[in-house]
């Protein structure tokens, strides 16, 4: 049952609920007790032969006729004193005063003054006829009621259900678009048919789609046309400079030029930087090939600058080989090993194991990745802002380090690229853990 379907069923169901109490109360009110109404059909008979028969006779025959009847029916009839049924009765009853049949549907009964002058026999107008034992059966009625009610939802409830379920399917339809175009995929549209319900809501959201997927474009490809248009510029500058160099005599100027050469290297290793992440928006980077995961780790491993911290490695004997761009794991492995040199106080640990939380077990199942250290570690509030571009934890910390605060954001963007995730959690060793996630092949 769709969500849709089940709230309009328990609003129909308590609508219809609430309506039959509403009609119970407003005709009993209006017109009387509905029951009594109902009881006094079922009872028809008994008060015709009452009316037409016993009370037609001559008054010294009324008893007379009262006990034939007694005789051939099923019903019983009973003479009480009228303070008794006064006193049965309770309330005020001026139907029974005024001489007139009172229904007791639930005791199956009525009861009505023998007459209202004495006129039948002595003491007659003293005494009450009652008539128990009724053929009245108002639990059946009840259910005749109810049936009437339950056809009603019924009729009420099958377009309903008919109309959510095109509806629910729509909205299912345009929910799975927008996870798709949230988890990345920007060519990701509802397209759905005029006919929809939600055409109108579909058709300003595949808009919007197209509108952020230009935006991005553009963004994208101004990112990539400027990083690349820099390059030529810092290449003459960087010959200009040398240049320069060769001919100073200065040793001061030496010096000038040295600093605007390591400032150009940085422009240079930031524009680089900047590059790598525009190509990283498209899943056209992918370049997956078989690889051996031991290899490529133990490769990562070897290819680090020189750094007091070595890295120990503990990698799982099934590793075995994936499916992944060998350039752009080993990148993003890569840059999560530099930071953990950076940032260690001694140790940096490398560890690889297959099939872990549940992703897959066994041979087919997913790599877990992880990068240990015991450095200062990541505030539990910045571990999803670290990853973001530009993005540094604490700058007067991080300028020694060196770095633009990309090398997370690339290493993140490199491992989605292969339907995977990275995140960062706190090492045992008492430093910052980052962990890779690949899913089975
Ligand atoms: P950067 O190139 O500046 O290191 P990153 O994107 O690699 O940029 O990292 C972003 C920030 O995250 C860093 O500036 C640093 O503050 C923090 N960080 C990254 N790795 C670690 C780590 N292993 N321990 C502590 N902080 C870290």
């Amino acid at each position: 049952m769709n969500r849709i379907f089940f709230r309009f069923f328990v609003l129909v169901m308590l609508s219809i609920t609430a309506a039959t109490f509403v009609i119970y109360f407003a005709f009993a009110r209006l017109f009387g007790d509905p029951l009594d109404d109902i009881a006094r059909r079922q009872a028809a008979a008994q008060i015709f032969l009452l009316e037409q028969y016993v009370d037609q006779a001559p008054a010294d025959e009324w008893l007379t006729r009262l006990n034939n009847v007694r005789e051939v029916s099923e019903v019983r009839y009973d003479l009480l004193p009228l303070a008794q049924v006064r006193a049965r009765l309770g309330q005020d009853h001026p139907e029974l005063e005024r001489g007139a049949i009172v229904i007791d549907a639930r005791e199956r009964a009525f009861y009505r003054r023998v007459d209202l002058r004495g006129e039948r026999y002595i003491g007659s107008d003293d005494e009450v006829l009652v008539a128990r034992n009724l053929p009245v059966d108002i639990g059946q009625a009840l259910k005749m009621e109810a049936l009437r009610y339950v056809i009603v939802a019924i009729a009420l409830l099958v377009p309903i259900a008919l109309w959510s379920r095109a509806h629910w399917h729509s909205l299912q339809a345009l929910s799975r678009m927008a996870d798709e175009f949230g988890g990345g995929k920007l060519s990701a549209r509802a397209r759905m048919r005029p006919s929809a319900t939600v055409y109108p809501l579909a058709e300003r959201i595949d808009h919007m789609a197209d509108r952020i997927e230009a935006l991005l474009e553009a963004q994208r490809s101004l990112l990539h046309s400027v990083s690349h248009e820099l390059r030529t510029p810092i290449a003459r500058l960087e010959f200009g400079l040398e240049l320069l160099d060769a001919r100073a005599q200065d040793p001061d100027l030496h010096r000038r030029i040295a600093a605007m050469e390591g400032d150009l290297r940085e422009l240079n290793s930031l524009v680089n930087e900047l590059l790598d992440m525009s190509k990283l928006d498209s899943a056209r980077t992918l370049q997956p090939a078989r690889v051996d995961l031991t290899a490529l780790l133990e490769e990562c491993c070897a290819t680090l600058p020189p750094s007091p911290h070595a890295v120990a490695c503990e990698l799982d004997g099934s590793l075995g080989e994936i499916d992944a761009d060998p350039r752009l794991l080993a990148r993003a492995v890569g840059n999560l090993l530099r930071n953990a040199q950076k940032y260690a106080a001694g140790r940096v640990l490398l560890s690889a194991r297959r099939g872990v939380d549940g992703i897959a077990r066994g041979i087919a199942g997913g790599i877990e990745i992880a990068v240990d250290d015991d450095g200062p570690g990541i505030p539990e509030d910045e571990r999803e802002r670290i990853f973001d571009p530009f993005y540094r934890l604490d700058r007067s910390r991080d300028r020694a380090t060196g770095g633009f605060g990309m090398g997370l954001s690339i290493a993140r963007k490199a491992v989605a690229l292969h339907g995977g995730s990275l995140r960062a959690e706190t090492s045992s060793l008492g430093g910052a853990r980052f962990v890779i996630k690949l899913p089975p092949a």
